[in-house]
């Protein structure tokens, strides 16, 4: 798509060069924002060109750059990079299918960035649904120079809405190695074989006993319940039932969302418990 109103083009090289001018919008992979028209920016600023690690390890997690691509990151998961994963980092494993929910192109798969669809933040956002899954943290450069830190569940504030201010800039999510460690299990559904996620479902349990369910793409924004043990189905239906923001779109309707994310979270819970009755007794 032609972009009439763009006739600025700038690649950000230092944390200065973020500064946008009226009119100046980032560019990240650009999947979105070359997708449709755009009469409100005049400028873009390359984001790819501030070089930051796509992946960085350490004993505290993962940190991964706001332009590291889907495709890289699943990569990682994959073990295909240099840079590896710990082994025990079982959580890993639920990279591959919330980016699987990404429903697009082999062209856009492979240029869109984990920082662009968080900020796009689309209720289906495949990003939103794994890093809100993870307890990811996104780190917020602000535009009046201060850094922030908040969890991405909480950073979308309504579907394609996030509460970044003009200005502001997402640096990185980190995901803590703890969460990591966590076996964890994702399930999902679309109204038609190649739609868009109607309500991806997921769910971890960690070392302490908690289990964390996240609902996500049948709600506006990311639902997650917390409890302090693996909870009955009963319990587990009876929170997701009551969550806030079931939407209807042409992609499903209301109560279809509800009804589904509650058969989606039995089914998470059970592939949770299925994990908890082979593990080694401690
Ligand atoms: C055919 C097609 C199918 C798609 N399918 C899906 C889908 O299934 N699910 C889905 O969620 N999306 C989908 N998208 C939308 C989009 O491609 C993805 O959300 C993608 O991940 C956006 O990433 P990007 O790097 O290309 O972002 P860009 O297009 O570069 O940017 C998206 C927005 O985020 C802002 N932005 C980017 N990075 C940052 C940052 N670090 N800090 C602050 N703001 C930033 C940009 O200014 C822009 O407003 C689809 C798009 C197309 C064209």
């Amino acid at each position: 798509m032609d972009i009439t109103t763009v006739t600025g083009f700038r690649t950000a090289r230092t944390r200065g060069d973020l500064a946008l001018a009226p009119g100046e919008r980032f560019l990240a992979g650009g999947t979105w924002l070359m997708s449709e028209p755009q009469p409100e920016t005049t400028g873009f600023v390359d984001l790819t060109t501030m070089g930051w690690p796509e992946l960085e390890v350490d004993e505290t997690g993962l940190r991964i750059a706001a332009t590291c691509t889907i495709a890289r990151l699943v990569a990682f998961a994959a073990g295909r990079l240099e840079v590896h994963a710990p082994a025990d980092w079982a959580a890993l494993d639920l990279v591959p299918m919330a980016a699987n929910a990404l429903l697009a192109s082999f062209k856009i798969w492979n240029t869109a960035t984990v920082g662009g669809n968080l900020c796009r933040a689309f209720a289906a956002g495949a990003m939103v649904s794994l890093c809100a899954a993870l307890d990811g943290v996104a780190v917020i450069w602000r535009a009046d120079g201060s850094e922030a830190r908040m969890l991405v569940a909480d950073l979308v504030v309504d579907d394609g809405k996030t509460c970044l201010a003009p200005g502001d800039l997402l640096r990185a999510i980190e995901i803590p190695a703890a969460t990591l460690r966590s076996p964890a299990a994702l399930h999902k559904i679309a109204l038609a074989e190649l739609g868009r996620s109607g309500a991806v479902v997921t769910g971890r349990l960690d070392g302490d006993g908690s289990a964390t369910f996240t609902v996500t793409a049948a709600v506006r924004r990311p639902v997650v319940l917390r409890f302090e043990t693996l909870p009955s189905d009963a319990a587990l239906v009876a929170a997701v039932e009551a969550a806030p923001g079931y939407y209807s779109d042409p992609l499903g309707a209301a109560d279809w969302r509800r009804g589904v994310s509650s058969v989606l979270a039995r089914r998470v819970a059970a592939d949770l418990r299925h994990g908890h009755d082979q593990m080694p007794a401690a």
